[in-house]
């Protein structure tokens, strides 16, 4: 049995989805996180049932991806049953959709979620009266808590056993003012007509084919004569009102209809004007002088938090664990084996002090996520994507943009897919050009190491001056692109807040835990193969002899090359530039490849070495070069996907290359006049 999930954006879906499913999807408050369809299975009293969760709509005309997905999988895979997910606290617009959804005659449950906001507020919904008046079955919830999740599951499953897709009958009983209708039937009656046509959900159709729904029309391929009929039924229809506009006169006429189902099935309480917690946090927070400190201080106080002293602890927690501890036991197990040289610098070094190298840093992984995850759990990240735009809008770029840009805080590769809210083609590429600017997470062993090493004191600061750095190069090279390669109008942007909501301790858990395990899974995977592929490149000469000493190395020659190009940048010593190449596999092989070729066997070992060969303004500058460069192979394949072309994905690697280059060069010649 399939079940769908449906809903406005933020109404809890995808809650609920890991709730029966167990999977761990991203949950965010705001909109546009899920932005592809997402399968799971679970067995359910006996029977398999595939769930799926669907990016949030607002309506099913095909203006947006989301919407265009959706409606594709609603009408070509049709699912037995749809679960519609509305968020109980703002019900009418979430209406919207579900009468659309019912137009596609598949048996559906109304879910009416975010129960206990809605309590609180002190309204009152009566579900019997709601579902007597759709005609639908109406259950309310509160996914969070898993309140009555199991009665709904039950509903449905009841539903998809009692009744299935008829697609002679939509599902429920909307009623429309009789104009409306009165034409709605007569197209469906011409449809209806064509045996082809018999089977596909004609009442939807019917309804889209009103609108003018280009789609509609190219899916049904209706003939000459009829496509003149339906014309003839539309004109009279927009001649009955003063709008004189089909798409917005069926609107006008679904909004009517819901408003007087809500006004029947539903008490608010009075004063619906006076503001909200909410509303009142926001008078601050987006207040036109102090936003932007705002966010600016949030920001820097999630940096200060992540250096801070606790983070300091755990991590040199770890690193006596893994070198006093691993690293003792292993060398005292080879003396006891009186294992060959080699073996100590392979086991010991390489895959202990690189892999060891890296993974000191999962404490300050860990906090920097919590941050991240509160901020954005909280519904201040919108709130933040909200403030940008404005920003943005001045200066010609759409402040949808900055949604993926901040999701990039994270993790490019999820950043740049979803770059597919974005409508307009030529501002989602431009987007995907600019989000690997936004600082990722698996940099942050890179600063870590170098902001601990030279710049102890501020550490904090100057991590946080690199991701200010990356937000600042991304808007401005935003501005360039702007006006060379995709010149254009800006689309507006109509952003919608969430309510702050008390972040959930469970979904921050699990997000945190999902991040972390993916940090360990891939140090003891991908990180682990490269220091030994490291060790190896670093130990072996081209003729494949063990070098003695490894500036004869693989890597020494190769390294060597390189290095030159990196010399105007202030650090032009072939270790350096062989680490830069580590990193284009992942960006957290930098300090691992370092690790490796400097022969360090812990990160305060490598500390001793560092400054030998670098300066505070070299450092510097290799931190920028580090954090604007191409961005890592596994974030590069989800470009390419997205922009569906190697050209682009190529572009955009040598673009972020380039702009890295120029502007360490830019900021170590500046720094080198002014330190003299
Ligand atoms: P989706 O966009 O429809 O997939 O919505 P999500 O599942 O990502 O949830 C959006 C936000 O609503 C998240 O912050 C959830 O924690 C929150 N949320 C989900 N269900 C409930 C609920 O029943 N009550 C409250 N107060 N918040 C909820
Ligand atoms: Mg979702």
């Amino acid at each position: 049995m399939k079940i769908a999930l449906t809903g406005n954006p933020n109404s809890g879906k995808t809650t609920l989805f890991n709730l029966y499913t167990g999977s761990n999807q991203y949950v965010g408050n705001w909109a546009g996180v899920t932005v592809e369809k997402k399968e799971g299975a679970f067995s359910y009293n006996g029977q398999t049932i595939t769930l799926v969760d669907l990016p949030g709509i607002y309506s099913l005309s095909p203006y947006s991806m989301e919407e265009i997905i959706t409606r594709n999988v609603l009408i070509n895979e049709r699912p037995d049953v749809l679960i519609d997910v509305v968020d109980g606290s703002n019900i009418e617009r979430n209406l919207y959709l579900a009468v659309q959804l019912m137009e596609l005659s598949v048996p559906m449950v109304l879910a009416v979620n975010m129960m206990d906001e809605l309590e609180a507020r002190g309204d009152k919904l009566d579900c019997g009266k709601l579902s007597r008046l759709l005609g639908v079955p109406v259950v309310p919830i509160t996914a969070r808590k898993a309140q009555n999740t199991e009665l709904l599951l039950d509903t449905a499953v009841e539903l998809a056993r009692t009744s299935s897709y008829n697609p002679r009958r939509p599902v429920g009983q909307i009623q429309y003012d009789n104009t409306t209708s009165r034409v709605i039937r007569e197209i469906y009656a011409l449809l209806w007509e064509q045996p082809k046509l018999r089977g596909l959900p004609l009442w939807f159709y019917a309804s889209k084919l009103l609108e003018g729904d280009q789609q509609a029309i190219q899916a049904l391929q209706p003939d000459k004569k009829m496509l003149n009929k339906i014309e003839a039924l539309v004109k009279s229809y927009e001649a009955t009102s003063f709008y004189g506009d089909r798409e917005t006169m069926l609107a006008d006429a679904r909004y009517k209809a819901i408003t007087d189902i809500v006004a029947k099935s539903m008490v608010k309480r009075g004063g619906e004007n006076s503001l909200t917690l909410s509303d009142k946090i926001d008078l601050v927070v987006t207040n036109r002088v102090l936003a932007l400190p705002i966010f600016l201080l949030m920001m820097f106080l999630t940096f200060a938090a992540t250096f801070g002293p606790v983070g300091d602890f755990l991590s040199e927690g770890i690193e006596h664990l893994l070198k006093n501890v691993l690293g003792g036991w292993v060398t005292a197990r080879l003396d006891a084996a009186q294992a060959p040289g080699w073996t100590y610098g392979l086991l010991v070094d390489a895959v202990i002090g690189g892999v060891g190298g890296v993974l000191t840093f999962l404490p300050q992984i860990m906090i920097l996520f919590t941050c991240l995850s509160l901020l954005e759990d909280s519904g201040y990240m919108a709130r933040a994507a909200f403030i940008m735009d404005k920003l943005l809008h001045k200066i010609g770029l759409t402040g949808k943009s900055f949604i993926p840009m901040l999701m990039g805080f994270g993790c490019t590769t999820p950043a740049v897919m979803a770059a597919r809210t974005m409508e307009n083609e030529r501002d989602r590429r431009l987007t995907i050009m600019i989000t690997p600017f936004m600082s990722c997470g698996a940099r942050l062993p890179i600063y870590a190491l170098f902001a601990g090493t030279f710049f102890a004191s501020h550490q904090g600061l100057v991590v946080f001056s690199m991701y200010l750095i990356g937000m600042v190069v991304a808007i401005l090279s935003g501005l360039i692109l702007k006006n060379t390669l995709f010149r254009g109008k800006v689309a507006p942007f109509v952003m919608e807040l969430p309510p702050y909501r008390l972040p959930s301790l469970d979904a921050l858990g699990r997000h945190v835990w999902e991040k972390c395990k993916g940090f360990l899974i891939k140090a003891g995977t991908l990180i682990f193969s490269m220091s030994v592929v490291i060790w190896l490149l670093q130990n072996f000469s081209w003729s494949l002899q063990l070098v003695e000493d490894n500036a004869q190395s693989i890597f020494a020659s190769i390294g060597k090359a390189v290095a030159p190009v990196f010399a105007p940048l202030g650090f032009g010593n072939w270790q350096a530039a062989v680490s830069i190449l580590a990193g284009l596999v992942a960006k957290e092989t930098v300090v691992t490849s370092m690790m490796v070729l400097y022969g360090a066997a812990s990160q305060a070992e490598l500390a001793a070495i560092l400054p030998t060969v670098f300066t505070n303004l070299s450092a510097f500058s290799f931190m920028v070069f580090c954090l604007l460069y191409m961005p890592c192979m596994s974030a590069f394949v989800s470009i390419r996907r997205e922009m569906n072309s190697l050209k682009w994905a190529l572009g955009t690697a040598l673009f972020s290359t380039a702009v890295a280059y120029i502007v360490s060069l830019l900021l170590y010649q500046i720094g080198k006049i002014f330190l003299l």
